[in-house]
């Protein structure tokens, strides 16, 4: 494939957890044109021409694969375990196959008992006819960092509402979804960041998620060189909204890649990967 060889990495999804369009509704945006006001589930590939790290399994994980080309799943990295989040998990099974190999899921233990709990047939040890999930729990301690399939993950505690998850820093990227409360103690390992992917799930504030406005407020405190929101609503047009935004930040959309440069920074990237077997229009 035509791959580079530095590391790359790929936002899957961009929505909130109904996904954008929703289900039985024609409002501007769900009946856009734009591809980048199609919005599947939130999740994250990160990869290198080695390995293949996913920050979370949600439920369109296969059709995210197909379409961008995602050919290696040695990590899992889960941020919590909410529908949206988890839902893709037994598709981990096509990745055992191909590299013959139980693939780590790193998380919360909280989140990891979800996981268990709800795909208890992966961890059932009766043998058995069918193909299962082969995958690893494996905890995530506070604030240690991780080493996932050879890449230094930091976990960046955070807070859901009133549910204690976890957001990511692989070096100068990070990841914080679902949302609407850093501390002060995850602050200090917000700094020198060159991407910062932040929820902002609508235009009103909500009990357990930034609102735009909020994320915009808090994205300038961190102060990243970009700035992508996401696990966005309908409420969002793209392109009317990119335009109300402050010069550094953004509206992630589903495919948005940032490269590692040879300066050692990420930078947002034009397409290098192929652009897999289902386009945005093939959904
Ligand atoms: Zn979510
Ligand atoms: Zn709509
Ligand atoms: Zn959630």
């Amino acid at each position: 494939m035509d791959y580079t060889n530095a590391m790359e990495i790929v936002l899957l999804g961009t929505g909130t957890s109904h996904g954008v369009p929703m289900i039985g509704c024609d409002c501007p945006t769900c009946t856009s044109d734009d591809p980048r006001d199609r919005r599947m589930r939130t999740g994250v590939w990160i990869r290198d021409d080695s390995r293949g790290v996913l920050i979370d399994t949600p439920p369109e994980l296969r059709l995210q694969g197909l379409r961008f080309g995602i050919d290696r799943v040695d990590a899992v990295l889960f941020t919590h375990a909410h529908a949206d989040h988890i839902m893709g998990l037994d598709d981990l099974r096509r990745f055992n196959w191909l590299q013959k190999a139980t693939i780590p899921c790193f998380g919360r233990a909280d989140a990891l008992a979800v996981v268990r709990r709800t795909f208890d047939y992966a961890f059932d040890p009766t043998p058995t006819e069918t193909y299962r999930p082969a995958i690893e729990l494996v905890e995530i301690d506070g604030d240690e960092p991780i080493d996932a399939a050879g890449i230094r993950v930091e976990p960046v505690p955070i807070y859901h509402g009133a549910l204690p998850i976890l957001g990511f820093r692989i070096g100068g990227f990070a990841f914080l979804t679902d949302t609407n409360r850093i501390p002060e103690a995850s602050r200090a390992a917000l700094e020198d960041l060159d991407v910062l992917v932040l929820d902002a799930l609508r235009i009103a504030p909500h009990p357990t998620h930034y609102s735009l406005a909020e994320a915009v407020e808090v994205a300038t405190e961190i102060g990243a060189r970009h700035t992508y929101f996401t696990h966005l609503t309908h409420e969002f047009k793209h392109a009317e909204t990119e335009a109300t935004l402050p010069e550094t930040m953004g509206l992630a959309y589903d495919g948005l890649r940032f490269a590692l440069g040879d300066d050692g920074r990420f930078a947002p990237a034009e397409t290098k990967t192929p652009p897999g077997r289902i386009g945005s229009e093939g959904e």
